[in-house]
This record gives structure tokens, sequence and C-alpha cells, in this order.
């Protein structure tokens, strides 16, 4: 299936024009639409007194599913969106569909953060919907320092494996380590994996638990790393608690989560994550004939019928639920209902739905 991407950081104008430039080169057949309704786009590229990268929109951010046909008859290959960030989360949505129902790539570019230091809506739904999450310079924040990294995935990516490793290979370098996690975890103290690696946790977090208070505590114990499982379940202020002693004490710190929940959501630990922290995906595969990499969770009961409503937390207890790894292609047909093979039948559905109008 074609990727949805969303792009972040510096440089987000430039790199629209100059991937822009590139797809016309190679004779592609590209849209641009910009958010802010403007009818040029600018980059802050300025050599000479002289703009040097600059667009103009040859498409409008209104009724962007439905806009769909028209690229399809037209061979669009891809859909390049400046501003981002200004759509609405259900145009933030007909983006997604548009990329997998006519199998045109988009590449949506906007800001993670807003003035207050949250993430606006439309970032917020398209990183949820996105393939490839990445910052335009290839560089979330200064290498000098150590970072604050979200390692997500959909379910059976072995986070928890990995972190595990991780813990085990930088305490072979002697190096100390700390491992944090939510309580709401079914197995109180203990960090364990599917394929039975499995460690105690050291700091076990309550739901209104403060963290930023261990930062001394861990200076003075020498801590050189700092590793969270089930990060997702964490308060966004306790992911910035854990921002604060990145920042402040200088250690580097490795969350493990998942990005969203059965129903393509946000929990509240990774949408700050998503929102502030260096991002790494976690691949793994879908069980379905193409192999795609899996992108969404599904909740299902043990005799295999779909679940679309319930909260968002339902902890897999081995009996009643189960939790299925989906690509984009199976979860939209066998959780969303949608046959994503005919354009005019997802544009029902959509309606139905009230993401197109
Ligand atoms: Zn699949």
């Amino acid at each position: 299936m074609k990727k949805l991407y969303f792009r972040y950081g510096n440089g987000k104008t430039a790199d629209l024009c100059q991937t822009a430039y590139n797809y016309r080169e190679g004779g592609a057949n590209i849209v641009v639409m910009n958010a802010d309704h403007n009818d040029q786009i600018v980059s802050g590229v300025n050599i000479g007194g002289r703009n040097i990268l600059t667009l103009e929109p040859n498409a409008t951010t209104r009724n962007i599913f439905e806009q769909g046909f028209r690229f399809k008859g037209e061979g669009v290959d891809a859909v390049l969106v400046d501003n981002a960030h200004l759509l609405t989360s259900k145009q933030a949505e007909q983006l997604f569909y548009l990329c997998k129902t006519f199998g045109i790539t988009v590449i949506a570019y906007g800001n993670r953060e807003n003035d207050l230091g949250l993430a606006p809506v439309a970032s917020m739904r398209l990183m949820e919907l996105a393939d490839t999450i990445e910052p335009v310079d290839g560089e979330d924040t200064f290498a000098y320092r150590s970072k604050l990294q979200f390692f997500y995935g959909a379910m059976n990516a072995s986070k928890t494996a990995k972190l595990l490793y991780k813990a085990f290979d930088l305490e072979k370098q002697g190096l100390r380590v700390i491992t944090v996690k939510p309580s709401i975890d079914r197995s109180a103290t203990m960090i364990s994996s599917r394929i039975g690696l499995s460690r105690k946790a050291d700091i076990v977090v309550g739901p209104s638990d403060r963290l930023y208070g261990y930062g001394e505590y861990l200076i003075r114990d020498r801590v050189n790393y700092i590793l969270v499982d089930e990060a997702q379940f964490l308060s966004g202020v306790q992911i910035d608690d854990l921002a604060r002693i990145n920042h402040d004490f200088n250690i580097p710190i490795r969350c493990y989560g998942l990005k969203t929940d059965f129903l393509t959501h946000h929990f509240e630990g990774s949408g700050r994550l998503l929102t502030i922290a260096d991002l790494k995906k976690l691949r793994t595969i879908c069980h379905c004939a193409e192999r795609n990499g899996a992108e969404f969770n599904a909740r299902r009961y043990k005799n295999g019928e779909y679940i679309t409503e319930g909260s968002q937390v339902a902890v897999d207890d081995g009996k009643e639920i189960a939790y299925d790894s989906l690509c984009e292609r199976c979860y939209i047909r066998d959780v969303q209902g949608i046959d994503i093979d005919n354009p005019d039948k997802v544009l029902q559905k959509l309606r139905a739905r009230k993401i197109v109008s």
C-alpha cells in the first residue's frame, strides 16, 4: 500500500519544495496543497535576497477525499501538504483514506507542537495514522546531548524484549540501568516479554505518581540509562517529568510502547511522546498473505469477531479477548468494514461516519 508520511521540524517548506521538484524531475505527477490557503508556498531558503524554493499549490484542502477520484483519473502519484497542522482532524483522516483508497503517496508537513507545547489535533491524527513519522532534517534534537526516545510499534513488535536486550547490553558495558513501568499492567512489578525474558522493574509508577523527584536520586546513584516499559500508559505529566529528568540531569531515556489503541487513537502517554520525543518505529508483520507491516491493533473476541467499541484499556486476560496487529488494508477492511477496493463504497462509509460531509 502507498504510504502516509508526517514530516515535522525545521525546514519543512524547503523540504516540501525540494521533494516536489525531485518528483517532477523524475516525471511524476504531483499535487500540492497548502492548508493555510496562501496562493504561494515560499520556503525560508533565501540566497542573495531571492527566495529560491517556491511552489504554487494546484489543489485545495477542501473535499480532500472526493478529489481522489480526479487525482486517480489524472494519474497523480503523490500529494504534498504544507502546514498540515492547520487542517481539521477530519481532513487529516481524509488524507489517510485518500492515500489507501486511491493508492497515492501522501506527505503531510506540519508542526508537532503549537505555541503551548501541545500537538495540534490534525498533527496528532496524522501521527496516529501515518506509516512514517520523521523529522525533515533527520535529527530530532541536538546530537551532543542525551535523548528522550520513544520506540513505538503495534502489538507483537517485541518492544519489551528489545528493552530487556538493551538493559542487558548496557549492563554488560558496565553501565547502570534503571527500569520503569506503569502499575496498570497485569504483572505488577515484573517486565516480561512474550519469549520468556523478564526482570524486575526498579520503579513501578502509580497513576498519579510524579517522577521528577527521582532525578536527584538517580544522579546520586550514578544511573546512566532509564528504560521505560509500556510507556503509553504513563500520564502526560509523567512523560513531561521524564523529559525534565532527561534535560536537567542529561540521562538518556528510552520509552517503549504502543502508538495507538484498538481504534487507532493515541494513549495519553504515547500522545505526549509523539509530540516531544525522538521517534523510532519498531516493525512487525500482519498475518495476511501480503505480509505487510502491521500498523494498527485490533481487539477481538476469541471467536474471531472484531470489537469496535469499549474502553481504551482492556488487558488481554487470555480468556475473553485477544489482539491482532494488522496492516492498514486488513484493518480498514476487516475491522472498519470498509471495502477498500471500491472508492465509491469508501466514500459512502466516510459520509456515514461524518469524516466526509
Ligand atoms: Zn494485512
